[in-house]
């Protein structure tokens, strides 16, 4: 990783595209943040924040939003492709970029960027095969081995797993348009909305569904630490930052597996095993500056 070159970062989010250059936590030398409003106004905003340091950069990651296709062999790789959100279905992101810019990109869906910043520089750089989850407005997952994000036929939709759901202490039938009680359906924010006509925000912490929505996250994970086997699992998101959640998410984690994996990092040590991100807000511009110097140094 070399100091004397700088990289440019775009989280393109759904309400906010989140820039920054430098290369690493320690060197950022500018940042910006921009609303997501249309393709237009947003990402000419992005493009007028880098031109200044165009000719010192060498290259720009993106971790967008999805659906994304993250298929660098796809004839619409870099698009936004079937979101609902105004004015970005079927949205070229990175031919935007690359219209403006003459800087090499690379691109991947946020969550497996933000995976990547950690596993670069955050809560588990020490781990080969790592676990990124967010769970907010929607939900989803990067599993970054040996710092690539895992991809297959297509991007991992992590969000999108079922789960046992008890219709006895939940009769909500799910918000997932595609699916009802996914694991998105179930436990995501506007779930909770639709559940309780309010935000999870003003939901009161001593209110019952908190513990099913801990017991909701920790079947995603325990199907997660079984397939997948991950060194850490890093969770990410509006929901996680009530101080309550990652204890109760522990402890329904290890009750589910109830010693069936019988590993130190499970049995005694969860607490560092299930953890926030390190780099907090900056997992997904750090992870996409990641990504650039990743591409970058690949194709030399
Ligand atoms: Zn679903």
């Amino acid at each position: 990783m070399s100091a004397s070159f700088l990289y440019g970062g775009i989280e393109g989010g759904g309400t906010k595209f989140n820039c920054a250059v430098g290369n690493g936590p320690d060197s950022i030398i500018a940042e910006a943040r921009f609303a997501t409003t249309t393709p237009a106004e947003t990402i000419g905003q992005v493009i007028e924040f880098f031109v200044p340091y165009a000719d010192r950069i060498r290259g720009i990651g993106l971790g967008s939003f999805g659906p994304f296709d993250a298929d660098p062999a796809s004839p619409t790789y870099g698009y936004i492709t079937t979101t609902p959100k105004p004015h970005w279905g079927n949205t070229n992101v990175l031919g935007l970029l690359k219209e403006k810019i003459n800087l090499p990109f690379a691109a991947d869906l946020d969550v497996a960027v933000s995976g990547l910043g950690e596993a670069t520089w955050g809560a588990s750089k020490n781990d080969s095969h790592s676990l990124y989850i967010t769970i907010g407005t929607g939900i989803g997952g990067g599993y970054i081995i040996n710092g690539q994000p895992l991809r297959g036929l297509v991007s991992l939709e992590m969000g999108h797993i079922r789960l046992a759901r008890d219709p006895q202490l939940d009769p909500f039938q799910g918000a997932c348009p595609y699916h009802g009680d996914c694991f998105e359906g179930l436990a995501a924010g506007p779930a909770v909305e639709k559940r309780f006509g309010q935000k999870g925000e003003t939901l009161p912490d001593d209110h019952p569904f908190w513990g099913l929505e801990a017991g909701y996250i920790a079947q995603a994970l325990v199907n997660y630490i079984l397939s997948l086997a991950p060194q850490r699992i890093i969770i990410g998101g509006g929901v996680m930052q009530k101080d309550f959640m990652f204890p109760s998410v522990r402890r329904k984690t290890q009750e589910l597996l109830n010693g069936y994996i019988n590993h130190t990092m499970i049995l005694n040590h969860i607490d560092e095993y299930i953890v926030p991100p390190a780099l907090g807000g900056r997992s997904g511009v750090l992870g996409a500056i990641a990504l650039a110097i990743e591409s970058t140094s690949k194709k030399l």
